[in-house]
């Protein structure tokens, strides 16, 4: 009795101290809010860049004032706003662009068309943002279909973020022949008849200079940050980026330009040993966890394998990869000097987030991960595991011991049919097998990887859902998971990887006004709609950063 008389005079007080009405009132909506109980509502207002109510039209109504903006979505989807907790960039950049190329032919004409507008001698390099997947070849362009267009122009195919494809001219020029030694966490590649295909991996990739890439800038950021807008993301995590980036961030947060909420790892490429790791921080100026709710580090990440072509394995490639069972994949970073970096930057405080694809890079992770926690307890830390493509059985009761948060992309939309080529039928259908660690209990981050695999968050939703395909159909379909465990992941879930879940993931009043609308309910609309639906608006803090209504056309 007391209490409720202490809760009524509460509300009173509340009321009394909240003359203000709403900036922006959102009405005839088919709200999903994702929280706990996974609530709908039809209404929500918005005041200060927050969620002030969310409930029926009444409750809402109530809130609107003279001035107060009002959205009518006549009987639209309200979603959470959606993040992605590992994208590099947009994709896109001045190289030759691959990214529409359907064919071997689609890619060697891309080529050859820069080639016609390049002087003999002339480096030809090309954007990442491409996959050997989407070919109906189903197989990477080597070094001598490369020469059939580019006799004299040295040409660098750039794949993702693992690989470099030269042609013989580049090979000749950066002075790459069979004798050169394979370096270490890195792979020349061989065809079947024993001569180099052009292929490098990994750290080989450190034998070629490309021209520097253009400067990034505030503009080219913005730009970016448009695009990923208009597909329905609101926050965003950069997965290993230089401090230069970080404070170009700061000066778009203090210029008022954001229009996405940015957690960013640090990322050192040459911090190798406990001793650079600590002169790397301290020259940065940057603390661990620093930030607000639009700018925040969020980390240091590290790698110890490679990627589709190099994740390091307990078993060697399918072949011929496998170089008759001997391949297992790139170990780019050795056990002692991982875990000597790992256990440095656990003493200072900082979170690690780590690249592992294959189960011995698991297997190494946890190792570091185990010395550090026994120095300094790392549970409710939330470190991470970056893809986590193929876990074993043993491993998930030592991940659990450490509280890891999972973070998971879907490269097997992309990639399918390649990791079947790579490491077999069984090891590419359980590849990020997201229903197994959320059985588990493990919260699970999801993402792209952007621009290894491209950014729509609505694709991650429709794979993680069916385990569809772009090329290849639906593979590991035990691995299904619900919708609404989907939209948890693409949004919540992301929330927690960065600890922000008590100011956003979800449509709560109090929490920052960060929502997308769909035309179509997402919960329970065909299948193939989730893939294929624009994005009708984007709105952050508040503010509308998209609006397709507005642009005359349905997205970028
Ligand atoms: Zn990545």
């Amino acid at each position: 009795m007391r209490f409720a008389l202490a809760s009524a005079v509460a509300a009173l007080v509340l009321f009394a101290q909240r003359p203000q009405p709403a900036d922006v009132v959102v009405l005839n909506a088919h709200v999903i809010t994702v929280d706990p109980r996974f609530s709908i509502a039809r209404a929500i207002a918005i005041a200060d860049g927050r969620f002030v109510a969310v409930g029926s039209e009444a409750d809402v109504r109530r809130l609107a004032g003279p001035k107060t903006q009002t959205i009518d979505l006549h009987g639209q989807t309200v979603i959470p706003g959606l993040a992605d907790g590992h994208l590099h960039d947009a994709g896109g950049g001045p190289g030759v662009d691959l990214s529409r190329a359907r064919s071997i032919a689609d890619v060697l004409r891309a080529v050859a068309e820069r080639v016609g507008q390049s002087r003999p001698g002339d480096v030809i390099v090309t954007n990442s943002d491409w996959h050997e997947a989407q070919l109906t070849e189903h197989r990477l362009v080597y070094r001598r279909d490369l020469d059939t267009v580019a006799p004299n122009n040295p040409v660098v195919v750039v794949r993702g973020g693992h690989e470099y494809i030269l042609n013989s001219a580049a090979l000749a020029k950066w002075h790459i022949t069979k004798n050169t030694p394979q370096p270490a966490g890195g792979r020349i590649t061989r065809d079947s008849a024993g001569e180099l295909n052009g292929e490098l991996i990994d750290r080989a990739k450190s034998l070629v200079t490309l021209p520097p890439a253009p400067r990034l800038t505030v503009e080219e950021l913005q730009a970016q940050h448009r695009k990923l807008n208009a597909a329905g993301l609101t926050s965003i995590r950069y997965p290993g980026a230089p401090v230069e980036q970080y404070r170009l961030l700061q000066e778009m947060e203090q210029r008022g330009l954001l229009t996405m909420r940015v957690s960013q790892l640090l990322r050192f490429n040459s911090a190798d040993s406990a001793d650079a790791m600590r002169q790397a921080i301290a020259s940065s100026g940057v603390r661990a966890d620093e930030g607000d709710e639009w700018v925040r580090i969020g980390g240091m990440k590290l790698a110890v394998d490679g990627g589709f072509e190099g994740g390091w394995m307990r078993e060697a490639y399918a072949e011929p990869w496998g170089e008759h069972g001997t391949f297992r994949g790139v170990n780019t970073m050795k056990q002692a000097a991982y875990t000597d970096v790992v256990k440095e930057l656990n003493r200072e405080g900082w979170r690690v987030a780590t690249h592992a694809v294959g189960d011995a890079a698991i297997d190494e992770v946890l190792a570091a991960y185990e010395a550090a926690d026994a120095e300094r307890s790392i549970r409710g830390r939330r470190w991470t595991l970056e893809h986590g493509f193929i876990p074993q059985p043993d491993q998930f009761p030592r991940m659990k011991a450490l509280d890891l948060v999972i973070s998971a992309q879907d490269h097997l939309y992309l990639a399918g049919p390649s990791l079947v080529n790579y490491w077999g039928a069984a090891r590419a259908n359980r590849t990020t097998p997201v229903r197994d660690y959320l059985d588990r209990g493990f919260v699970v981050a999801g993402g792209t990887d952007s621009a290894v695999v491209p950014y729509p968050p609505l694709w991650v939703i429709y794979h993680f859902v069916t385990r569809d395909t772009i090329s290849g159909g639906v593979m590991g379909a035990e691995q299904k998971i619900s919708r609404e465990d989907a939209l948890r992941i693409e949004t919540i879930n992301n929330a927690y990887l960065t600890f922000e879940e008590r100011i956003k993931g979800s449509i709560e009043p109090g929490k920052l006004a960060d929502l997308v609308v769909l035309p179509e309910d997402i919960l329970t609309c065909p299948e193939k709609h989730i893939e294929q639906m624009p994005v009708s608006m984007t709105i952050v803090g508040g503010k509308v950063v998209y609006d397709a209504s507005r642009k005359g056309l349905r997205g970028e």
